[in-house]
Formats: C-alpha cells, structure tokens, sequence
C-alpha cells in the first residue's frame, strides 16, 4: 500500500507544542505513516528581516522531533530555489517518493490566505490538503473558503472535499492551542516565560544560542531570566 505521508511546511522560528500537536492529531487520525516537517528556506509571505538562520530553525525542529519516530524533519527547502515554493517542494517529494500519497497540512490561518501561496491551485493536484484548527473558523467558514478557492470541487460532507483529479481538501478539527511563534519570539524578549509552550530542549537552545534577545546567550544572563519576578 502506498505510504500515506503528511507534509508540515512552517517558518518554525521557533517550533512549539502547536505545530506538533497539529502533527500528532495529523498523523493519528488520517492513519499516516509519517509526517515531514519541512522549514521554509525563504518565506515568500514573511518578510521578517529578523528570521533566524535555516540552520538554527531546522536544528530546533530536529531537537523537538527527537525520540519520535514517525516524525522526520527534511532540509529539501535550503537546497531549492529561493523563495520557498509550497508546489515546487511538492514536486520534488513526489519524484523522491513515487508511490506516496501526500497530505499537506496546514492551519485554518493559513488556508485562508492560500489565494496568495504561489500556484496554489496546482498544489491539491499533487497532495491532499489538511485543514487544522487554528485561531476562529470553523466548519462553515471553511465550506465558504473551498468554495472560493476550488469552485469545481464536489462536497462530500461537513468535512470532505472532493477535487477533480482524485485528491481532496478536508478539514481536521484539532485541539485548539493558541500558541504562536510569534507570541513566543516575544515572550523572549519581554523576559516572560515559555515554559511549557515548546520542548524543552528547544528552551534551551534558544536561550544558548541567544535567539529572539540577544544578551539571553551571556553567562548568568538564563537564570536572571528564570527567576525574573512577574
Ligand atoms: P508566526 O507567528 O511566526 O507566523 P506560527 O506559530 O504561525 O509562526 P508558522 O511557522 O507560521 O508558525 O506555521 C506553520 C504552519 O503551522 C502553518 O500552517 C500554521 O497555520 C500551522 N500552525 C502554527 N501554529 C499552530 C497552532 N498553534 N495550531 C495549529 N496549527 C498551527
Ligand atoms: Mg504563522
């Protein structure tokens, strides 16, 4: 049988508990065999001047995966084109795994803007698209947002899409966690905690390698933070 593979594409600047749990619910109730997470080399949308490095964000993603073993991380996007293509990865993973039947996974955010993500009518000709919570929206919201987007696809249920060339768009009602990496990068630099937010190897990593506040890196600086009073 052909080996169902779901797809996480994210900045992950940093990774938290929202992506993995998106994952995770993925990965179970789809029955897939794996799920990719595959940080974005050169966001087309984002332009953060700040992005932390590829390197640092594909390390903190391997750190949070560590230990699970249907979850791998991939660096395919620093070694294609730049931008980072959502279809043009696709293309690749398809060559690269003939057999495999993809889902693509991303939040109810996202999906919302998917008009601007480049080619993206293309993308569900390749993968099937996984809508999961995230923020408001819901069923009907998102019934609106398929119509839109792919008039020509057939409604199975609440859920389920049908587009013409055998793949579909569903959406995956998850675990609403309200974590961003934005709040995170912030929470940071504020000197809040964001414990319990992300793994904590990741914590760590952040705080070692001084990201989101540079001075964090400095000795003595972490455990000033830690019992920094509310
Ligand atoms: P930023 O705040 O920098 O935009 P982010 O937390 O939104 O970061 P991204 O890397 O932009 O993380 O997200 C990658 C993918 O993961 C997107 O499809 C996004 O919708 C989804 N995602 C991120 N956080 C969550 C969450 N808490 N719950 C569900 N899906 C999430
Ligand atoms: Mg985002």
């Amino acid at each position: 049988m052909a080996a169902r593979i779901g797809l996480l594409g994210g900045t992950f600047d940093p990774i938290h508990f929202g992506h993995l749990r998106a994952a995770e619910e993925a990965y179970q109730k789809l029955a897939l065999d794996k799920v990719i997470f595959l940080p974005t080399a050169v966001p087309p949308h984002k332009k953060r001047p700040d992005l932390s490095p590829f390197s640092l964000r594909f390390e903190m993603v391997r750190l949070a995966l560590s230990g699970v073993p249907y979850f791998e991380v991939s660096d395919l996007e620093r070694r294609l084109p730049k931008p980072s293509y959502s279809i043009k990865t696709l293309e690749v993973l398809k060559e690269q795994v003939p057999g495999g039947e993809f889902f693509f996974i991303l939040g109810f955010d996202a999906f919302l803007e998917f008009e601007t993500w480049y080619e993206y009518q293309r993308i569900p000709t390749l993968a099937h698209l996984i809508v999961v919570t995230r923020g408001g929206g819901d069923e009907a919201a998102f019934a609106a947002k398929v119509r839109e987007l792919f008039p020509e696809s057939k409604q199975e249920n609440n859920f389920w899409w049908r587009l013409p060339r055998g793949f579909s768009v569903r959406y995956l009602p998850i675990l609403r966690l309200d974590i961003s990496s934005t709040f995170l990068r912030k929470a940071v630099k504020n000197r809040e905690s964001i414990r319990f937010l992300t793994p904590d190897p990741v914590r760590d990593f952040i705080f070692a390698h001084g990201l989101y506040a540079a001075d964090l890196a400095s000795p003595g600086a972490r455990e000033d933070y830690d019992k920094s009073p509310e």
